[in-house]
């Protein structure tokens, strides 16, 4: 790809992530504009476009991808078109952002990695908490010795799901909805990244208590084993309205407690707990998915890794369905390690 040309980006979605966060952060880039939006309605798409100044709305994705103009797509749609949207944007030669999860399915998000591979186009997953000051300095300070040898992780990941978003998420399975593949998938890409290590094991039990239909949860308690030895425990919901989020990690030398770290903000803060006492940690905050989009552009020029790769998309997703699997049949499941 050329540096001297604007970089046009599509929108596979007119949806609330990229009205909210991703139009921003895809504009915050030099050279980079947001050419159009694609949704399965014309209308839709035509009133997004106004609503957030966009000269390109098309009430198809091939025709979206048929546009000259764009040289790269942002996928939001809900998470069973992302497998189709990305292979049909791969077979158009375009750069792929792809929203989490990136399929319902780990042997659907294999095929799209690979035929972005084939295609010569970089696939990305857009987990914006790699791009936390907050869960950077953590990974900085295991991988330090801060703590000595990992040995717990736990999260707490239990949030309200706001009003706008109590559609799909809670009632629809065939679109992917339910708190494992909107939340834990997140979660598990956060310990991924801030341990160094991969998740070989999991158990769980969820729930369905008051916003979720139609056989899907929308809270769950679980646990992983990763390869290191380090045991996780994750919380997450949909239903909870004044739990604080967080994350912690204790090992053999010290404890470091993140607040308010499992966000779309730029905010939180994060604590080293040793002998020597209790310690804030600075950390200079920046915008996440203004981050993960810099880093994704980056790469698109050959400069680097997106944050979040195809394939950390792929393992954290794989680990999120064991999750699933294993709180439907209460047994442990096992994670096989995946070569790609
Ligand atoms: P939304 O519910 O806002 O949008 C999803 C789809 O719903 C849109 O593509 C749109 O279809 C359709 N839609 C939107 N408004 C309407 C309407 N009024 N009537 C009928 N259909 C409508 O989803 P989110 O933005 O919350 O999530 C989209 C994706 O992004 C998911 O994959 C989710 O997992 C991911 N996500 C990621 C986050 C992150 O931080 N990484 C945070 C939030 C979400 P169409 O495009 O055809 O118009």
């Amino acid at each position: 790809m050329s540096t001297n040309k604007s970089i046009g980006w599509g929108l596979i979605g007119a949806s609330t992530i990229a009205r909210q966060h991703m139009i921003g952060a895809i504009r915050a880039q030099a050279g980079h504009q947001v050419v159009a939006v694609a949704s399965s309605s014309q209308a839709r798409a035509d009133a997004f476009a106004t609503e957030n100044a966009i000269d390109g709305a098309y009430g198809s994705v091939a025709a979206l991808l048929a546009d000259p103009a764009v040289d790269v797509v942002y996928i939001s749609t809900t998470n069973d078109l992302h497998h189709d949207q990305v292979l049909a944007a791969a077979a158009a030669g375009k750069h792929v952002l792809c929203e989490k999860p990136l399929a319902l399915q780990a042997g659907d998000a294999i095929e799209m990695l690979h035929a972005c591979r084939k295609a010569g186009v970089v696939l990305a997953t857009n987990h914006h908490l790699r791009n936390a000051a907050t869960h950077r300095k953590i990974q900085e300070l295991i991988k330090g010795g801060a703590i000595g040898k990992p040995l717990f992780a736990r999260v707490f990941h239990a949030v309200y799901l706001p009003p706008h978003l109590q559609g799909w998420r809670l009632d629809r399975p065939q679109a992917g909805g339910g708190v494992i593949l909107d939340i834990t998938v997140h979660d598990v890409d956060t310990l991924r990244f801030t341990l160094g290590a991969e998740p070989v094991e999991a158990i769980g039990m969820t729930q369905s208590a008051s916003l979720a239909k139609a056989g899907l949860e929308d809270g769950v308690m679980a646990v992983l084993r990763f390869d290191n030895g380090v045991l996780a425990q994750l919380h997450d919901a949909f239903t909870v309205k004044h739990a604080e989020t967080g994350i912690e990690y204790h090992g053999e030398t010290g404890s470091i407690i993140g607040r308010d770290v499992m966000t779309q903000q730029a905010v939180g803060e994060i604590i080293l707990r040793n002998a020597d006492g209790e310690q804030l940690i600075p950390v200079e905050h920046e915008n996440l998915y203004a981050r993960g989009v810099a880093a994704f552009c980056a790469a698109m020029l050959g400069k680097g890794q997106p944050a979040a790769s195809a394939e950390d998309g792929v393992r954290s997703l794989t680990a999120a369905l064991a999750v699933v699997h294993a709180c439907r049949t209460g047994q442990a499941q096992a994670i096989a390690p995946i070569s790609m």
